[in-house]
C-alpha cells in the first residue's frame, strides 16, 4: 500500500466480533448484553461494554458490572469461518488487502475510482455486503493514511462509516481525546491528563521539546508527529513508516468538512455529535 493523495485507505473492523457472531447465530441473544468467555472475558457486546465490561477482565467482575448479561462459551471455529467470509468480501472489493487481525484489515481502493467509484461509495457498499452476506455489523474509516483511517473507524463505531477528507484532517484529529492516538496507554494518558492535556490538539500545541520532557524521548518523539498527522502510519509496520515519512505534508486547518454518515463524499458535515466520546471500540 502507499499513501495516496485522496482519502482512499479503508480501515474495516467488525464490531464486537465474537459477540456479534454469537448474537447472529442465536436469536435469544438479540437485544441483550452478551459476554463471550466465562472465566476471562474474550469479548463483549456494546451493551456490556457500556457498563464497563472489557476484554481480558475476570468473569466475576464482568458479571458484577453487568448482571443481566448472557455469558456464552467461545466458538472459535464459528469466528474463523465468519472471518474467512468477511475477508472474501474484502478481497472482492480490492486486491490490496492488508489483514491486521481476525476481524480487521486495511483496504487500498485508490486505484478503483474510475472503474468502481469513489472510496466513500466503495466503503458503503462493503458494509452492505458484509451485512448481507455474512450478517455482521462492520465499521469502516476512510482517510488518506492507515493511521487516520484506523482512528476514524474507532470514532465511528459501532456500525458506522466515517470519511476524513484530506482538507479536514486536523479539524477531525485535534478535538479527539489523546487516548485515540496509537501508543497512548493508561500510563501516558495519566501523565498527560495530570498536565491538563486532554485532546490531540493540546498535544500538538505543546511542541516536541515540551512533550519529550513530559513523557521521555521515546513517547514524546512518537506522539508529536502523530498529533500533527506526520509519520501517520508509524506503529503498523516498517514499510508503512517509511512511506508515511515520505508522504508527510502540511494539512489544511479548520475546514470542518469531515463527516460521519453512511453516504459521505466530503464537504458536508454529517452526524458528528458525541462521536469522540464514544465507548472504547473493538
Ligand atoms: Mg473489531
Amino acid at each position: 500500500m502507499y499513501v495516496s493523495p485522496g482519502a482512499s485507505i479503508l480501515h474495516a473492523d467488525l464490531d464486537a466480533f465474537y459477540a456479534s457472531v454469537e448474537r447472529r447465530d442465536d436469536p435469544r441473544l438479540r437485544g441483550r448484553p452478551v459476554i463471550v468467555g466465562g472465566g476471562v472475558v474474550l469479548a463483549a457486546s456494546y451493551e456490556a461494554k457500556a457498563r464497563g465490561v472489557r476484554s481480558a477482565m475476570g468473569g466475576q467482575q464482568a458479571r458484577r458490572l453487568c448482571p443481566d448479561a448472557i455469558v456464552v462459551p467461545p466458538r472459535m471455529s464459528a469466528y474463523t469461518a465468519a472471518s474467512r467470509a468477511v475477508f472474501e468480501v474484502f478481497r472482492q472489493t480490492t486486491p490490496l488487502v492488508e489483514g491486521i487481525s481476525i476481524d480487521e484489515a486495511f483496504l487500498d481502493v485508490g486505484g478503483l475510482r474510475r472503474l468502481v467509484g469513489p472510496p466513500a461509495d466503495i466503503a458503503a457498499r462493503l458494509r452492505r455486503e458484509v451485512r448481507e452476506r455474512v450478517h455482521l455489523p462492520i465499521t469502516v474509516g476512510v482517510a488518506r493514511t492507515k493511521f487516520l483511517a484506523k482512528v476514524a473507524s474507532g470514532v465511528a463505531k459501532p456500525d458506522g462509516l466515517l470519511v476524513v477528507a484530506p482538507d479536514a484532517e486536523m479539524a477531525f484529529l485535534h478535538p479527539l481525546p489523546v487516548e485515540r492516538l496509537w501508543g497512548v496507554g493508561p500510563v501516558t494518558s495519566a501523565k498527560l491528563r495530570e498536565h491538563r492535556i486532554r485532546t490531540v490538539g493540546e498535544v500538538a500545541r505543546l511542541g516536541e521539546a515540551a512533550l519529550v520532557s513530559l513523557l521521555g524521548s521515546g513517547a514524546g518523539r512518537h506522539l508529536h508527529p502523530l498529533a500533527h498527522h506526520r509519520q501517520g502510519d508509524r506503529g503498523h509496520d516498517a514499510a508503512a513508516r517509511r512511506r508515511a515519512r515520505v508522504a508527510a505534508g502540511g494539512p489544511a486547518r479548520d475546514r470542518r468538512s469531515w463527516c460521519h454518515a453512511d453516504r459521505c463524499v466530503g464537504g458536508q458535515p454529517g452526524r458528528q455529535s458525541g462521536a469522540a466520546g464514544a465507548a472504547v471500540p473493538q
